[in-house]
């Protein structure tokens, strides 16, 4: 259980910790966030989630609410004061408090929150066994680039996945491609052992674990298409994975109806989740 949250300069108790109900993160989801994952009290690729969440506000026409030496340092106390070792880092930032009203506040101050999560990485079956996923139309706005709080579309998309006795949804464009996860990227591996996942653009989110196993991918010579995918291709696909900052490499081993391979997690997908397992712990060393 996390003691404390940061809310707006101060570190609450996390059952006291409140912001006002005319934050307009509360009433227009006007705001973004990243999750970082914490391995050993550490914390994965810290670098690149900040640089998305200046990406995310900047997308947005939101400034930092302060420097990223002084948001690292807040992460770190706050990481510190719950003792926490596995799990993960929320960060978000919103517009601000001000009497709602669609149009930007002339006059506010961003509004940041942090919380952590303990997350017991160790004992997840998901890792060891696959997990299914279902397909849903990708119901979203045109820029699910921006890690934005509005996440609606996501939650029933997720929700749906977990009536269904399913780990994920994985979202389908109106050309039934896939997208992505709800919250995670989606990957295939063909027969030929190539590994595809989608190309960035504004279609999915630029997922930091998606770059760093390409990155590890890169650097073990596999064979590795950006591009999109069916899903008739991924029914048939050798293996299928998702990634994410808490899911890691977290193999798929069927889809709606479809069992992938022989129903067991892939080999490559066992050996990808290894790899960034050894990168998280610092025992390999990446880029
Ligand atoms: N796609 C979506 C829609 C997500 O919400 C997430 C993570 O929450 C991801 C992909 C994976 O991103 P990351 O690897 O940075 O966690």
């Amino acid at each position: 259980m996390a003691r404390f949250a940061y809310v707006n300069g101060r570190y609450l108790p996390h059952r006291l910790a409140a912001v006002h109900i005319e934050d307009r993160g509360y009433q227009f989801a006007d705001g973004v966030y990243e999750v970082v994952t914490l391995v050993a009290g550490q914390t994965v690729d810290e670098g690149p989630h900040f640089d998305r969440l200046e990406r995310s506000l900047s997308e947005v026409a939101m400034a930092m609410p302060m420097s990223r030496r002084v948001l690292q340092l807040i992460g770190r106390e706050l990481i510190r004061r719950n003792g926490v070792r596995d799990g993960l880092l929320y960060i978000q930032v919103t517009r601000g408090v001000a009497p709602r009203d669609h149009r930007f506040p002339v006059q506010t101050r961003p509004a940041l929150v942090m919380t952590t999560k303990y997350i017991d990485f160790a004992s997840q079956p998901k890792f060891s066994d696959g997990v299914a996923v279902i397909t849903i139309p990708d119901q979203r706005w045109t820029r699910r680039d921006i890690k934005t709080i509005s996440l609606l579309p996501n939650c029933l998309g997720k929700q749906q996945a977990a009536d269904a006795g399913a780990y994920e949804a994985w979202q389908v464009d109106t050309d039934g491609l896939v997208t992505e996860g709800t919250s995670s990227n989606a990957w295939i591996v063909t027969s030929e052992g190539r590994l595809v996942t989608r190309q960035l653009g504004n279609e999915i989110l630029h997922g930091v674990t998606r770059r760093t196993i390409l990155t590890i991918a890169v650097e073990e010579g596999i064979e590795l298409d950006e591009r999109p995918f069916s899903v008739d291709e991924a029914k048939t696909a050798a293996e299928a994975f998702v990634t994410s900052a808490t899911s890691f490499v977290t193999p798929v081993v069927r889809i709606d109806d479809a069992v992938i391979g022989d129903g067991t997690p892939g080999p490559l997908s066992r050996r990808l989740l290894a790899w960034y397992r050894d990168y998280m712990n610092g025992s390999r060393q990446t880029g």
